[in-house]
């Protein structure tokens, strides 16, 4: 462990079957990782093209099993974030001549689904958001009628979301709807996030820019790579061990309350999970 601390990857994905998978959490945990937050890889890259909500299911499964496998590796543990990926919505309606409604209907069922694995405790969170890129404006207003799917669920169920959004350091408008819904804004997540942002509490890519900034701005934040394990895509993320350095990397420079903030303090104030107590103490 590095002094200690807990280390938490914000947002990463694994492959159950054809690329890295387990290795990569070993890889995390040998120099330093200790708590993760899996989320689902996109339902089409695990060669599921759903039709019903129910056909997420599978994806989720997958998941809550290498959440479970990784857990054994780790000295705290892993844990599923599960939902629907945005760009679904492209897919559906660009590639598979869905129209936007529909593709919207399909995404929530699918959501509905995700959100059954937080009401029995399978997973922790869900994942919603938005393309990140131009859409038509039907298509854009059936992304957000998803997301607002998603905290409904997040008020009833008092969990966290995780967006997958634009380029943004302002997304008060959307934390307004989560608040809307019933659920406080800093229980909303964007991951991918820049060092600073208002409205919902920003997952930080772990770059030492990015970090630099959210260390030095003394808010609420996290951290992630949003590593994809995609053999295809070798360097389109962060590797696996980049959290854990870039902790060492804090601590060096002197930012140990930061460290504490996006380790300890946020994952509690934001998932209520507690990394401090469910670190195994080998002395
Ligand atoms: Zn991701």
């Amino acid at each position: 462990m590095i002094d200690e601390t807990p280390v938490l990857d914000d947002h990463l994905h694994l492959d159950p079957d054809s690329h890295r998978g387990i290795d990569a959490v070993r890889d995390f945990a040998r120099v330093g990782g200790t708590h993760l937050l899996v989320v689902n890889k996109p339902s089409w890259h695990l060669g599921v093209e759903a039709e019903t909500g129910e056909d997420f299911r599978e994806v989720f499964e997958r998941t809550v099993e290498i959440v479970d496998e990784s857990s054994s590796e780790l000295e705290g543990r892993a844990w599923p974030v599960l939902g629907v990926h945005p760009g679904l919505v492209s897919r559906l309606v660009d590639d598979r001549g869905f129209a936007p409604e529909d593709a919207r209907d399909l995404m929530r069922a699918g959501i509905d689904v995700a959100a059954e694995y937080v009401e029995s405790g399978d997973a922790l969170a869900l994942k919603s958001g938005r393309p990140h890129y131009e859409v038509d404006d039907d298509v854009w207003d059936a992304s957000n009628a998803v997301m607002r799917r998603a905290f409904d669920h997040g008020a009833d169920l008092e969990c966290a979301v995780q967006l997958h959004t634009e380029a943004s350091e302002d997304l008060t408008t959307v934390a307004e709807w989560a608040e809307a819904a019933g659920m406080p804004a800093h229980r909303v997540v964007k991951h991918y996030a820049g060092g600073r942002l208002e409205g919902p509490t920003p997952s930080v890519m772990s770059e030492k820019d990015r970090l630099e900034t959210a260390a030095e701005r003394g808010e609420p934040f996290l951290m992630e790579t949003d590593y994809i394990d995609d053999p295809d895509r070798p360097g389109a993320v962060l590797g696996p061990k980049t959290v854990p350095r870039r902790v060492r990397w804090l601590l060096e420079n002197g930012h140990d309350t930061a460290v504490r903030i996006a380790h300890v303090e946020t994952p509690k104030r934001v998932y209520g999970i507690d990394t401090e107590a469910t670190l195994e103490r080998t002395e």
